[in-house]
């Protein structure tokens, strides 16, 4: 409670100043159409900040009452859109490879061979290249990138990148050479070994089971424990870099993370992203004791490292056909999915955890795995009387009709992605059939059924950019902007109501709606500045749409120089 006392106090003094004048600013944010989140102020111009918190929201005639000349930083917003920071509610964060080659959303595909050159000249000789997120139909060219992309600038490296669906990759003739593949290897079952039409050679593409051919021949580079950690270090700094030039100012992990090296970067003044981390649901209640004593280490009301939610998963994937359903699969009618455990093994885990106060959250993908995440819940309310659990649905992707109005009744929150949806659809129709897509990502039902819904991305599954989820929530259609309503158009919302859930939404799910997910006095000064006008601007324009400004608890934490 001592944060938010403060903040009360801190209030009380502006209000009362009495010697006339207004109590300066740190910062103050001017001429903007500021989208507050909040129904009771919802579009205004300005905004004052102190310390961490936002003092003032109102008119920049008003808001400019609070600049002291000398010390006041003053952003001119020059009417661009200045939102709450984004908070990405399901997001695997953590380091990040530093020497990985980021290819996402290359155009050029001579970009790929000037990366490869430029690691290659700060490797040894026959160390792995290791990158990927390419996608070809991103290329102006629209073809599959070929080993002669690459093959020049790494005469004597193994190199592999991989495609932004994970499902391909493309290699060099050192890898080809390396694993035995020529123009007359035969493709493995459920794998391709792409080859060149005229000439039959091997293109350097190699397709899903095709893969496991792979014999890198590398050279593992030697590093001491103390080059490891430092690459370790490194990698934290590239993720949260990462996240604030996203915007993210948030991130929710599920279940486990390394509280202590966050810690470490807070105190350092390197974190940017209020992180909350969670651990494994069980029913062993010595693990669930000892995680009480982490979690009064990292309390609820925290605003920047806190224990999270209990993870737990009912069922698998969509795309590999192990979501658990009520009928078989469509295309795969022999069966409908796994579940992770028993239901009653389930239950009792929740029902247990729950006793002991902990926020669950449960990775559920089919109709069945949903439902019984839903009666799991609603049991724990049977017997543990019911409170203000904001146990989560996490995924929330395929529902019974008749489950849709339990997430309100139970008080459960739906944790969605919106990019799962237009990753999926291309399969999900196929694997379950159009009745029951219908129930898919179905995030419209939710909100009218009165559910409460935080958005995500589920990186790195997905990338981190809440562009492409605010394009996906609001349009259902693929990356590249194809023609028509988008998949099950009526389940599309409004951008208003995706950035809502991509910020109240998910401050809720963490229990911290009563100080962030709007731009409001009084709560924490997480905000961000886009270049485009997300609420008029094209469909096509949303993905292209850039992070000015950062601010986290006040400070400016990322600016891209326009
Ligand atoms: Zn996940």
């Amino acid at each position: 409670m001592k944060k938010l006392i403060l903040s009360l106090s801190a209030a009380i003094m502006i209000i009362t100043c009495s010697c006339g004048q207004k109590e300066k600013a740190d910062l103050v944010i001017i001429n903007g159409k500021v989208l507050t989140i909040d129904d009771k102020n919802p579009v205004s111009e300005a905004v004052a900040v102190k310390g961490e918190l936002i003092m003032a929201v109102g008119t920049t005639r008003k808001i400019s009452e609070y600049i002291e000349k000398e010390t006041t930083k003053v952003i001119d917003a020059g009417g661009r859109l200045v939102l709450p920071g984004f908070n990405d509610a399901h997001v695997h964060f953590g380091p990040l490879d530093p020497d990985y080659i980021e290819l996402r959303y290359t155009t050029d595909p001579s970009v790929i061979t000037e990366k490869v050159k430029a690691q290659v000249s700060r490797s040894k000789p026959g160390e792995l290249i290791k990158g990927g997120h390419w996608e070809h139909e991103m290329f102006t060219d629209k073809r599959w990138p070929t080993k002669d992309l690459i093959d020049k600038v790494s005469p004597n490296n193994p190199v592999i990148l991989s495609r932004a669906d994970g499902h391909s990759i493309l290699v060099n003739t050192f890898v080809l050479k390396a694993s035995g593949i020529t123009k007359n290897s035969i493709d493995p079952f459920g794998g391709e070994i792409q080859k060149d039409p005229v000439t039959g050679e091997p293109t350097g593409i190699l397709k899903e089971n095709a893969e496991s051919l792979i014999i890198t021949g590398e050279v593992k580079p030697e590093r001491t424990a103390e080059e490891e950690s430092a690459r370790l270090w490194q990698g934290y700094l590239l993720a949260i870099k990462e996240a604030r030039e996203l915007g993210v100012t948030s991130i929710q992990v599920p279940g486990n993370g390394d509280f202590e090296t966050y810690e470490k970067l807070r105190k350092e003044g390197l974190l940017t992203s209020r992180i909350d981390i969670g651990k494994s649901l069980t029913a062993d209640t010595l693990v669930l004791k000892n995680y009480i004593e982490i979690a009064n280490k990292y309390p609820k009301d925290g605003n920047w490292i806190r224990f999270g939610y209990l993870k737990a998963f009912i069922d698998g994937t969509i795309g590999s056909g192990t979501a658990l359903m009520f009928e078989p699969f469509t295309d795969n009618p022999k069966t409908s999915g796994l579940a992770m455990m028993p239901y009653d093994e389930f239950e009792n885990m929740v029902v247990t955890a729950d006793k002991y106060g902990f926020q669950i959250g449960v990775h559920s993908i089919g109709d069945k795995g949903n439902n019984w995440t839903l009666n799991a819940f609603e049991k724990a309310q049977k017997v543990n009387g019911k409170r203000d659990s904001r146990h989560r649905d996490e995924h929330t992707q395929t529902l019974l009709a008749s489950d849709i109005p339990r997430f309100a009744q139970l008080g459960v929150i739906a944790s969605m992605q919106p990019t799962h949806c237009i990753s999926d659809k291309r399969f999900c129709e196929k694997r379950i059939g159009a009745e029951r897509a219908k129930g898919a990502y179905a995030w419209k039902s939710l909100a009218d059924a009165g559910a409460t819904i935080a958005f995500g991305t589920d990186y790195q599954v997905e990338p981190l950019n809440p562009m492409e989820g605010l394009y996906a929530s609001v349009t259902r259609k693929d990356r590249l902007g194809e023609t028509g309503e988008g998949w099950f158009p009526e389940q599309k919302i409004p951008m208003r109501d995706a950035i809502k859930y991509y910020t109240l939404g998910s401050a809720f799910a963490q229990f911290m709606e009563d100080r962030k997910g709007m731009i409001k006095s009084g709560y924490l000064a997480d905000i961000v500045i886009t270049d485009k006008d997300l609420l008029t601007i094209s469909e096509n324009e949303i993905m292209k749409t850039k992070v000015d400004y950062t601010i986290t608890g006040g400070k400016v934490v990322y600016a891209s120089g326009k």
